[in-house]
């Protein structure tokens, strides 16, 4: 049948992700042209459709979901919640409300629950399952918007932000772009933001932010960073939170891949203090290893998301209790708290921390060997699960991290550090081991020595 052909198909692409290129094989221009052409006036049977997917797409995309890839900080897919996304697929819910899928908003309640005690955040927040953690950023600053202004007597959503009374927006220097792009669509602006500086790891620096603070008289929104993107640093949360809170504003976290430390006994400290923020935006397809595509847009007071969110008509019955449409901007949307609950309870609460923990302890290893090899430094503390590396100089570099692209035994990508160009390693997949760490290390030496003796290959 339809359905065994595909689950054999994509168990074979599964299988040979342990032995293939990590690279793409095929490129994009080729791509488009075996699946182009003009649109077909008649049908094709569904099977040769599937089939011809399979072959065509399969051999272009980049092994990301596999072992050695090191690029974006990404992760795979854990099996339950690959396979539970199938099943998403199969019932193809609408998980606005309790009417509209029974199913999609009881398991949404059990994964806000799991979610929430994973993260070690107050049991009262809500979590809505957003497209990931831009959405998320997006989500948590509509929240803080309305709460800081109907504090001012002013309803945000009802007379938008024209005459409103102006909110403060401070973020660190190294502020992800995303959250850059929440704040355009939020209308509390990219370009008025004031940056606070931030320390040789890329975290905000807590006494810049309290000087900074001192005398405000506005509603203020601070947004925060746990796990940078080059570096894992984290801000400082407990001061920032402290600080923030002493003048009644709002602290927003970017969390994306960082927040998952909390779920670890061993990293936890390095967040200590962010379940007092006040929203919280992070993915569950980076480090938590679910498909694409699903994010936790998480608020402490439930009631702000819904009034900053809440839709309602005629047709759209709603419950007093707790509905999924509340804490999100969609209404049709997957039920993507299944992949997430599937991930959860095939982890537990000790195969989470272990994922967490064993990723950075990949980080360590690596660091650990590159550092002991002439002409590379490590450019970060390695604190988490990303590593920088640089190889004599920028040229060097960039040669060495285009000799390991062409090579495809794994993938890793470049990063500009402090104006230092740098290789970028991320561990945040669940099926690297410690060979596989070690494969990239002499990947790394190797191709090192290569560029170094002038014998790159060239295409
Ligand atoms: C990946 C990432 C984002 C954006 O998340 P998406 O899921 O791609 O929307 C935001 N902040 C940080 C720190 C990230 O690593």
């Amino acid at each position: 049948m339809l359905l065994d052909r595909t689950a054999g198909l994509a168990g074979d692409y599964l299988t040979r992700l342990a032995t293939r290129r990590a690279g793409a094989i095929t490129n994009y221009e080729d791509t488009v042209t075996r699946l182009g052409g003009g649109l077909p006036q008649q049908g094709t049977d569904a099977l040769a459709v599937v089939e011809q997917l399979a072959s065509v797409l399969g051999p272009a995309t980049v092994a990301s979901a596999g072992p050695r890839y090191f690029g974006l900080v990404v992760g795979g897919s854990l099996p339950a919640a690959l396979c539970a996304d199938w099943l998403v697929s199969a019932w193809d819910q609408t998980a606005y409300s309790r009417v509209s899928s029974p199913a999609g908003a009881a398991i949404e309640e059990v994964a806000e629950r799991w979610v929430i005690e994973a993260l070690g955040l107050p049991t009262t927040a809500a979590v809505g399952f957003v497209t990931g953690a831009t959405a998320g950023n997006l989500v948590g600053l509509l929240a803080a918007r309305h709460t800081l202004l109907a504090r001012r007597g002013w309803a945000v959503e009802e007379d938008g932000l024209f005459n409103a009374p102006p909110v403060r927006v401070l973020v660190g220097e190294e502020v992800h772009p995303s959250v850059l792009s929440a704040l355009r669509i939020s209308g509390l602006g990219a370009a008025r933001v004031e940056r606070v500086p931030v320390d040789d790891q890329g975290a905000m620096r807590a006494e810049s932010l309290e000087v900074m603070l001192a005398a405000n008289v506005e509603p203020v929104v601070v947004c925060a960073q746990v796990g940078n993107v080059n570096s894992g640093s984290c801000d400082p949360i407990a001061q920032i939170v402290n600080l923030t809170h002493a003048c009644d504003g709002w602290v927003h976290v970017d969390g994306a891949f960082g927040l998952w430390a909390a779920a670890s006994p061993q990293y936890r400290g390095l967040v200590a203090g962010v379940e007092r923020a006040d929203s919280w935006a992070t993915d569950a397809h980076k480090w938590l290893n679910v498909p694409y595509d699903c994010g936790l847009a998480i608020v402490a007071e439930p009631n702000a998301t819904k009034a900053a969110l809440h839709a309602s008509t005629s047709y759209l019955t709603a419950s007093d209790g707790r509905e999924p449409g509340d804490r999100v901007l969609e209404m049709s949307r997957r039920a993507r708290a299944v992949p997430v609950y599937a991930a959860l309870r095939s982890l537990g609460r000790e195969g989470l921390s272990k994922l967490v923990e064993d990723c950075c302890h990949h980080a360590r290893r690596l660091a650990a060997t590159m550092a002991a090899v002439e002409g590379v430094t490590v450019l970060n503390a390695v604190v988490l699960n990303q590593v920088l590396l640089r190889f004599i100089d920028d040229a060097t570099t960039y040669r060495v991290i285009d000799q390991v692209q062409r090579g495809g035994e794994v993938w890793l990508g470049p990063t500009v550090w402090q104006g230092n160009a740098a290789a970028r390693v991320s561990f945040s997949n669940w099926s690297t081991n410690e060979a596989d760490v070690d494969r990239l290390s002499a990947v790394l030496t190797h191709s090192l020595a290569e560029v170094r003796a002038g014998t790159m290959k060239v295409d």
